[in-house]
């Protein structure tokens, strides 16, 4: 008999498993189950589009045909309610039940609300899912003044989008710097300067302590933690991501902010994997449970999770760098490996709008910030995949041509 494969998310970590499962075992049945209305697309590129720079078509990644010629089930606007492990179903909110003998999860996150007043007025704007990026478009398209909450990766797109659409913007933020876990001031400067030419104006040591709205219930204006009011018809609020597993309660699958699995995807209950953004997963550079929120990232633990649900004895481990990168201004950016853990780091400025920050632990490279030329992430990744100490080289490493081939690297390494 075949076997049967339930995925539930359609994202790029459940798509690219489906894939996989596939590819390893032509007779089993796959279903992939989303509450969206549409099969896989570019969450990466939803910005662009956002900012109305870039049609719909070319976001789209598969269309519901690709599923059918694979001859996968495809199940959109389907909400998984429950998952019974002891059964081996899953349950639907009205489209039935699933029956497994492997499931994957790959259902990320939803993005957090502001616990504050009228936070889910009219006009304040989530970004994760395409049908959020129409609505802010054309919101954005016809608003004169925003505020931006969120000083991260997600509330910079929000940011941009507001620059590219001509919203007279403020983005507010907690610190005294854009993305504090990750910059130093030296580094943040080169972002802050590329957003006020830009037209958005940071608001630092700041928060949001409400929202007032119109009669209609619109947001018109966003009150911050030290009693401003800013005009805003647009609001965009990035300040993290709930993880979607409400529908596990009961199942026993272990959970700390985030499901927790092995390297090889695996969790603690016998036949459910997981993958992507939704997994803290045992990463084998670091020697600790980890999580990324990258495309990269998902995709290849889709692919991993796959593998090993479908294998019969010899399991493939997770081992990856990731990376994350902006194109909102004239200089490119890079997050690569895990910047803001560590013990020591480093740091150097080349030009107004080149800058650079390396994070180690316990001797080792672990991750680091490129602003300007991201030419070597390449060869910064290796290092972290080899797992060599190399922080008592700093000089070495932040030559602006950094030649790993002058690290005196010990051969026991
Ligand atoms: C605006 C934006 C910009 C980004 N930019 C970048 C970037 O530049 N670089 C980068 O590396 N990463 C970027 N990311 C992050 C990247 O897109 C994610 O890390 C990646 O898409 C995660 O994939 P995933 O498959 O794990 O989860 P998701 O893509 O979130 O997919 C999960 C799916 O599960 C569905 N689901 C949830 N609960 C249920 C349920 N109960 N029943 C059925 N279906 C359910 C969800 O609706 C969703 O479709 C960006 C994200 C956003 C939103």
């Amino acid at each position: 008999m075949s076997e049967s494969y339930v995925i539930i998310g359609d994202g790029v970590a459940g798509s690219s498993a489906a894939e996989t499962i596939r590819e390893e075992d032509p007779e089993a049945d796959v279903s992939v189950i989303t509450d969206e209305g549409e099969a896989l697309y570019n969450r990466i590129l939803i910005k662009e589009f956002a900012k109305g720079k870039l049609p719909e078509a070319p976001i789209s990644i598969h269309e519901e045909e690709w599923y059918a010629e694979r001859d996968i089930d495809l199940e959109l606007n389907t909400f998984v309610t429950d998952v019974d492990p002891d059964a081996h179903e899953v349950h639907t909110y009205d489209s039935g039940t699933f029956e497994y003998d492997k499931l994957l999860v790959a259902t990320g996150g939803t993005p957090t609300q502001l616990p504050v007043d009228n936070s889910d007025a009219e006009g304040i704007h989530h970004f994760w899912t395409f049908q959020d990026a129409r609505k802010i478009q054309q919101h954005a398209d016809e608003a004169d003044t925003g505020v931006v909450v969120g000083a991260g990766l997600l509330g910079i797109d929000l940011a941009a989008v507001c620059a590219a659409q001509g919203v007279d913007a403020k983005y507010i933020m907690r610190g005294n710097r854009w993305w504090r876990y990750g910059l130093s001031l030296d580094g943040a400067e080169i972002i802050h300067d590329a957003l006020e030419e830009k037209g958005v104006e940071p608001v630092f040591e700041s928060g949001v302590e409400g929202f007032e709205t119109d009669d209609d219930g619109r947001v018109v204006s966003t009150i911050d933690a030290n009693g401003e009011e800013y005009e805003s018809d647009f609001v965009g609020v990035a300040i993290g991501l709930n993880f979607n597993t409400e529908y596990l309660q009961g199942t026993g699958i272990e959970e700390d902010s985030g499901i927790v699995v092995d390297e090889y995807m695996q969790t603690n209950v016998e036949d459910i994997y997981a993958a992507g953004d939704i997994t803290r997963y045992y990463d084998t550079i670091l020697d600790q449970y980890a999580q990324n929120g990258s495309w990269g990232s998902a995709k290849e633990q889709g692919q991993i999770a796959a593998k090993n649900m479908v294998a019969d004895g010899e399991e493939e481990e997770f081992r990856w760098v990731s990376s994350y990168s902006i194109t909102h201004f004239d200089f490119p950016f890079l997050s690569f490996g895990f910047p803001t853990l560590g013990d020591d780091e480093c740091e150097r400025k080349y030009s107004d709008t080149e800058w650079r920050r390396l994070a180690f632990k316990d001797g080792k490279l672990v991750g680091g910030v490129l602003i300007g030329d991201i030419a070597p992430q390449g060869r910064y990744k290796d290092l972290i995949r080899k797992e060599v100490e190399v922080a008592d080289q700093k000089e070495v490493l932040l030559e602006q041509d950094f030649d790993p081939d002058e690290l005196a690297i010990p051969q026991e390494q």
